[in-house]
């Protein structure tokens, strides 16, 4: 059976979910959006997405395409109508269709998008295994806190991680790592620190950052809210990152040295654990 996508109001299947050339999500990529995880039927975390989308929306003058409560219902709806247990929703909000011009243009709606990706994400071989990750500079541009489409970047990175043999790619700025191409990146030093960049317009607040810096503190773990160098990385007892789909997963491997053991670490697995129970408990985390 095909999946059912939902475009602007209509639930509708994929050959007939079509967007406008003159979007101007696809002339320069004026659209932020949001991935929510599905687990058992059920959004997790979704008001925090949610909250995160509307700050997006704020920061770029752009006007939501509909109440919160409007966009849960056709979240909810749209999870119904493709059966998906477990997986990923994909929200896109782009300015809206008009003449291509720099300026923004007046009295237009904004697109919405909706599409989703059934996915195992519970039972992630590479949370066994973990992952490698190399370093490339950060050519991305100054408002990372943003979630725009503006992915080019973050896709060219991963295709050079993938080109090297690694699974991602952790970028660098002033020597320092910002996050990985979609993810945030953490350390755990040698004195069993949690280290991971602090917020700013350098980095994306994560949604799933937010639950698992909180899980930390809870297990007693000293969280450090600082940058790191990529030697303070090679030199740390274990690594991993998080995101909505990947919830914590363990970094073996930096640019083809192992870190630590070279296998994944007892925080991360500790954290990711806490995640995915509290997850399938509630669905705020
Ligand atoms: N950083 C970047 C650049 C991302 O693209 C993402 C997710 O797509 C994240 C961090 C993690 O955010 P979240 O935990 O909300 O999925």
């Amino acid at each position: 059976m095909s999946r059912v996508f939902y475009v602007n109001g209509d639930f509708v299947a994929e050959e007939d979910a079509k967007i406008s050339v003159l979007d101007r999500g696809f002339l320069f990529a004026d659209a932020v959006y949001e991935v929510s995880t599905i687990l058992r039927g059920k959004l997790i975390d979704n008001n925090a997405h949610l909250k995160r989308l509307g700050r997006s929306m704020s920061e770029l003058s752009m006007s939501a395409p509909c109440s919160d409560e409007a966009i849960i219902a056709a979240q909810k709806r749209l999870v119904e109508v493709n059966g998906v247990d477990e997986g990923l929703l994909y929200l896109q909000v782009s300015r809206g269709v008009a003449d291509r011009d720099f300026a923004y243009p007046a009295n237009v709606d904004s697109s919405m998008v909706m599409f989703i990706q059934e996915k195992n994400l519970l039972n992630n071989p590479a949370a066994e295994k973990g992952l490698s990750v190399i370093s490339v500079p950060d050519l991305r541009w100054q408002r990372r806190d943003i979630k725009t489409v503006g992915l080019l970047y973050p896709s060219m990175a991963k295709q050079a991680a993938l080109s090297a043999g690694a699974d991602d790619a952790w970028m660098v700025e002033d020597g320092l790592v910002t996050e990985g191409t979609s993810n945030n990146a953490y350390i755990v030093t040698a004195n069993q620190e949690i280290k991971t960049r602090h917020l700013g317009n350098e980095i994306l607040s994560g949604i799933t950052r937010t639950a698992i810096l909180k899980f930390a503190q809870e297990s007693h773990y000293k969280v450090v809210e600082e940058p790191f160098s990529l030697e303070e990385a090679a030199s740390a007892s274990e690594a991993f990152i998080s995101s909505a789909s990947t919830f914590v997963m363990p970094v073996v491997k930096l640019d083809g040295q192992p870190i630590g053991t070279g296998t994944p670490g007892p925080v991360a697995a500790h954290l990711r654990k806490v995640y995915i129970e509290t997850a399938l408990q509630r669905e705020d985390l």
